[in-house]
């Protein structure tokens, strides 16, 4: 395909040159990590999300699985690149980084490696957050020297963890966001869409159960304490509101139940790999599915994967390999998730609760084709009762 053999032109350049001149001219703004989210004017509240940049040293890192012919010109500037444009074209309202955000083993400095991948995000100037993934922390920095590092970093709402949970908590890089009504609306201060972001963790180090990591019991307890509070902020004065809000969660290795799927069973989007999830199940599904407000999980991980299925009204969605250092398959683009929550416009034309949430993906072809549109979740669905405090 034509597309595929896309390389880096003149614009591309000044895109990329762009985004880090911006890195180095923006300072920090110390308001920035408690900017308040809310749903547009449009009633839209869109999130475009990277999963696998498995980022290196820039210009001299080589792209893996891609066609000969795009070999000799490929380097991690093309995942600098694809984000730039992916930006531009989706301009959304906040950008999630699902972790392998750098490729550990390969990174000489990890902060550098780190300050690079982000810097199209950064340049944007739209709040971005980032959770870690397996190979981040294979280099200079540990998980919790990473996260410490992304929070400072600007425009970013990342947290190294809850202050409320972080005496307990398991990991680095668990928080959620809330996302408010639209402006001038009656929801203008209540969160009508919620956001968990959590660290899968990397390997193991339990004896016997060998392999890759999960969201622990104490995470579990941190998500299900924090979704009642979420939800009980919904329903009371001023402006109570029936049911519970949706919430969306994000995090790095896929649960045991992505194996429910295949090509032919998922709602959209293809398997081409096994599910690397960890070899135990820590029943992280069951807590989400048993509490009610996660309409769907996103994760990375398997890069070659990008499919969404549902199973017992939950959505699991892989976002598809982003990064060019990263493993995919050539002749296969590499990808981004975008996920869109569209409000309800009810009384005297004023937006108000959530009323469906849609996704698709973006190949970096020459066109940032669309594909596999399909919605998520919406409110006339069944399974949207309130679940008990
Ligand atoms: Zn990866």
């Amino acid at each position: 395909m034509a597309d595929n053999r896309r390389r880096l032109t003149l614009f591309d350049f000044f895109l990329l040159s762009a985004s880090l001149v911006c890195l180095c001219l923006a300072p920090i703004p110390a308001s920035a990590h408690r900017r308040k989210l809310r749903f547009g004017v449009d009633g839209e509240f869109k999130i475009l999300q990277v999963a696998d940049m498995h980022f290196a040293n820039g210009a001299t890192t080589r792209c893996l699985d891609v066609l000969p012919s795009q070999k000799a010109h490929c380097s991690d500037l093309n995942t600098t690149v694809f984000m730039s444009r992916v930006i531009a074209a989706e301009k959304p309202d906040l950008i999630v980084f699902t972790g392998d955000n750098i490729f550990g083993f390969d990174v000489k400095d990890a902060v550098k490696s780190l300050n690079a991948a982000f810097a199209p995000a950064i340049a944007s100037k739209i709040p971005w957050v980032a959770i870690l993934g397996n190979h981040d922390q294979q280099s200079t920095l540990t998980r919790q020297e990473l996260m410490k590092h992304i929070v400072k970093l600007p425009n970013t709402l990342s947290q190294v963890n809850p202050p409320e949970a972080a005496h307990y908590i398991d990991g680095f890089g668990n928080y959620n966001l809330q996302i408010h009504g639209a402006a001038d609306s009656s929801l203008q201060n209540k969160s009508v869409l919620n956001l968990y972001f959590l660290d899968s963790g990397d390997y193991s180090s339990v004896p016997y159960m060998e392999g890759y990591d999960w969201v622990k019991t104490s995470q579990q307890f941190w998500f299900d304490h924090t979704s009642k509070r979420l939800q009980r902020e919904y329903n009371k004065k001023p402006n109570p509101q029936q049911g519970v809000a949706p919430g969306l969660a994000y995090f790095h290795i896929p649960l045991p139940e992505f194996w429910s799927f295949d090509s032919k069973n998922a709602t959209k989007g293809v398997r081409q790999e096994g599910t690397s999830s960890a070899s135990t199940n820590s029943g992280f599904f069951t807590t989400l599915v048993a509490r009610g407000d996660v309409k769907s999980v996103f994760v990375g991980h398997d890069h070659v994967n990008d499919f969404c299925g549902k199973l017992k009204g939950m959505n699991l969605c892989y976002g598809g390999g982003f990064g060019y250092h990263a493993y995919g398959k050539a002749g296969w683009e590499r990808r981004a998730r975008v996920v869109v929550a569209h409000l309800n416009k009810k009384r005297k034309g004023k937006w108000e609760n959530v009323k469906s949430i849609r996704t698709w993906k973006r190949l970096d072809d020459q066109h940032l084709s669309v594909i596999d549109d399909q919605v998520l979740w919406s409110d006339s669905a069944k399974g949207s009762v309130a679940p008990r405090l």
